[in-house]
């Protein structure tokens, strides 16, 4: 009889033996190893890790992981039985939250060991392109996105953040703007994320109106960055001399270009919002060619593109605007659990009610969870099975908004 294959006992890192292997296929590198280890994360997380005691302690410290992490692990087979059982424990740390009068802390875990990855890739990388050798290869599979290539800069020498630079720009200055070079790998959640912004209403409803489980700051947010990423799309004409437009960041620029089946049905506008965006990097790379600004890159590693983003700040205004709003109100629209908790620091006296309601919700979500738990146990199996079954969705939505992209929660 063949044995059991054996479960990994970790999120076994990926072997990362010397630069040599990362540019042995085209593309950039980092986007590519940052993407094998996060699918080797998630397969970890479904195989072993939501049931382990430390990585529960983890997710209740965050109170779960952001959007994108999150939508990651909503869509993987099985999620149901899993998220399920992982959303009690998270709804019961927010629970003591907002009782306590205490906030949740600490980055999405998933985001950590992305950044991780990306670090252990980047500096391997920049070692092995010491060697002359390796810098033909870099040249011949395209070297790094811009996204990595900024992330990349700050760590390198001076002469080596020089040469990249003057690649960079070569390859800008050669054919059309490519999209994977410029932002970034397409990643799953593009695709899920133009799906749920394509489902938003034309305008933000009435309080009243809004439907359960939708969080009013969440959505107004959501609404925002979709006008906003309209604009960025649509041709706005050139900016007035000395002056240039803020930009998009590397997801936005994605979202600008991709829709749900993967390039976009309009390549005018990508190739304009692409053409734009090159030319600020190209602009940002001719600085960093000249040493007091590549001096000055070092202090401010993020440079300048992709630094702000007009998408990321308009979402970010509309968010609290709404909640400004609702501040105080006698009958306050839905929040969820991040919003509510985020009001409560800015004016804990007008959040009162806010933080009211969110407890109630929080129990209703907690006892449709418990009672899912119960009818997937052997003895109750045969019980016939109703809406507690998507508690999970609900409570990922309740958690926080984002994950629905401000939209009601079910299937992604
Ligand atoms: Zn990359
Ligand atoms: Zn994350
Ligand atoms: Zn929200
Ligand atoms: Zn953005």
């Amino acid at each position: 009889m063949p044995s059991a294959t054996p479960l990994p006992r970790g999120p076994s890192h990926l072997a990362l033996f010397g630069a040599e292997d990362l540019l042995r296929g085209p593309g950039c590198p980092v986007c590519r190893y940052v993407a094998e280890a996060g699918d080797r994360f998630l397969g970890w997380f479904a195989l072993e890790a939501h049931a382990e005691a430390s990585m529960i302690t983890r997710l209740c410290q965050s109170l779960g992981l952001c959007p994108v992490h999150t939508r990651a692990l909503l869509r993987q087979p099985g999620a149901d039985g899993r998220m399920t059982a992982v959303y009690r424990y998270l709804l019961r740390a927010a629970a003591r939250h907002l009782v306590g009068g205490t906030s949740p802390s600490g980055p999405c875990l998933g985001c950590a060991r992305d950044a991780e990855a990306a670090q252990r890739v980047v500096d391997t990388l920049l070692t092995g392109l010491q060697d002359q050798d390796l810098r033909e290869r870099y040249r011949d599979v395209g070297g790094l996105c811009l996204p990595h290539l900024r992330a990349a800069v700050p760590r390198a020498g001076r002469r080596l953040a020089v040469w990249l630079a003057g690649e960079a720009a070569a390859g800008l200055a050669t054919g059309p703007p490519d999209p994977a070079a410029i932002t970034g790998d397409h990643d799953a959640d593009t695709g899920v994320r133009a799906r749920l912004r394509a489902a938003l209403p034309a305008v933000m409803p009435p309080a009243a109106a809004l439907g359960c489980g939708i969080c009013a700051a969440c959505l107004a947010g959501a609404l925002a960055d979709r006008d906003a990423l309209a604009r960025a799309a649509a041709d706005p004409g050139r900016p007035a001399a000395g002056k240039t437009r803020a930009g998009l960041c590397p997801a936005h620029l994605r979202d600008a270009c991709y829709g749900p089946a993967g390039r976009s049905a309009d390549p005018v506008t990508t190739d304009r919002v692409l053409a734009e965006e090159s030319e600020r990097v190209a602009a940002w790379l001719a600085e960093l060619a000249s040493p007091p600004e590549l001096r000055s890159a070092f202090r401010k590693p993020r440079g300048k593109p992709g630094s702000e983003c007009l998408a990321c700040e308009a979402a970010g205004a509309a968010e609290a605007s709404q909640l400004t709003a609702i501040a105080g109100l006698f009958r306050p629209p839905g929040l969820c659990l991040r919003h509510v908790i985020a009001l409560r620091r800015r004016d804990p006296r007008s959040a009162e009610a806010v933080v009211r309601a969110a407890g109630l919700t929080t129990q209703v979500v907690l006892g449709e969870i418990e009672e899912a738990l119960r009818k997937r146990t052997w003895a109750y199996r045969h019980e016939p099975r109703g809406r507690e079954m998507t508690a999970w969705q609900r409570a990922a939505a309740l958690i926080d908004g984002r994950v629905y992209g401000g939209g009601p929660p079910g299937p992604l």
